[in-house]
């Protein structure tokens, strides 16, 4: 039976890697087609500044019209062109189009900022630096303070020193450095200490769960703190409830994400969402009263 059940597992596998590698294959081949015909498209979540009632600005989330498959989330795709070509094209056109629509912002007057997710491979790279400086063209800096990158807290511990690089490179160029993800690495106080990233987004498993877990709600408390140390701006992400909202705001956190807000929308339903928010929300606010 040992020997069957062995056996069993062995077919099992070899089934998922045999699947995976022909996902792959299919995704790399046709990232061309979706880069060319305009089937990569860029959902907007909206981040909350909790004390202002407003909306801060928004997180730009990749999504592929998928001929066939419909709406494929970043989780069908991105780990299969990491480390391909693609990876870098990819990056670079949710840098161009973020950089379109912050443009737009400007010329329409909304203050948003976007932030833009960006591939280890990509921000790791060799050409990073020249993709961004290309981006951003002669942008004023008026739209690059708008722009601000995420990178992965594991992202920056991959290759330490090309990161600390590429973040002072960002800043030079203007443009904000975002840890994403934080608390699921190892990052040491040191090395948080030399990054220059300006904001740092606590990850949402441990927002899930802060209110039953003891652990969690540790967890978030220490980077709450450590941020506020540091001086950098802090975003909690995966906020689900006005319970865990309350929890954040007693904690100290300013700025917050989630599906208690809204989920990512197309850029038009996006800014309808953020001028329903900021109506509604106009009596509890009082910046405005003179
Ligand atoms: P992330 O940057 O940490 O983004 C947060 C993810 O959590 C998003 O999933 C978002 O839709 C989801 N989310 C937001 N609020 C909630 C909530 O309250 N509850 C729950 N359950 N989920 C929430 P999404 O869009 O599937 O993206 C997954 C990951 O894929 C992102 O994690 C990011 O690492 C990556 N990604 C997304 N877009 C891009 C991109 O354009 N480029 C790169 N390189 N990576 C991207
Ligand atoms: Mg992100
Ligand atoms: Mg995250
Ligand atoms: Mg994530």
């Amino acid at each position: 039976a040992a020997k069957e059940a062995g056996k069993n597992n062995y077919v099992l596998f070899d089934l998922d890697s045999h699947y995976s590698r022909k996902e792959r294959i299919k995704v790399i081949e046709q990232m061309g087609t979706a880069l060319e015909f305009g089937q990569l498209e860029l959902y907007y979540q909206p981040k909350i500044h909790f004390g202002k009632q407003r909306v801060e600005g928004f997180e730009a989330l990749i999504r592929w019209n998928h001929p066939e498959d419909g709406l494929l989330g970043p989780g069908h795709f991105l780990d299969h062109i990491e480390y391909t070509e693609y990876a870098r094209k990819v990056g670079n056109f949710v840098l161009g189009d973020a950089i379109t629509r912050l443009q737009e912002f400007q010329s329409n007057g909304l203050p948003y900022t976007i932030s833009v997710n960006l591939s280890p491979s990509h921000f790791l790279g060799p050409g990073f630096r020249d993709d961004l400086e290309a981006a951003l063209c002669d942008c004023p800096i008026a739209i690059r303070s708008r722009l601000i990158l995420e990178v992965l807290e594991t992202t920056a511990l991959d290759d330490t020193d090309r990161v600390l690089e590429n973040v002072s490179a960002c800043r030079e160029l203007g443009v904000d450095v975002s840890l994403d993800d934080f608390g699921t690495g190892y990052s040491s106080l040191d090395l948080f200490r030399r990054l220059a990233a300006q904001e740092i987004k606590i990850d949402q498993s441990f927002v899930f769960d802060m209110l039953e877990n003891p652990d969690s709600d540790m967890i978030v408390s220490a980077i709450i703190s450590l941020s506020k140390s540091f001086r950098r701006r802090l975003v909690a992400e995966g906020i689900e409830s006005a319970q865990v909202e309350a929890k954040l705001i007693e904690l100290g956190c300013e700025l917050g994400q989630g599906f208690f807000y809204s989920k990512p929308l197309p850029l038009k339903q996006a800014l309808d969402w953020a001028q329903r928010f900021e109506w509604q929300n106009r009596d509890t606010r009082n910046d405005w009263v003179i």
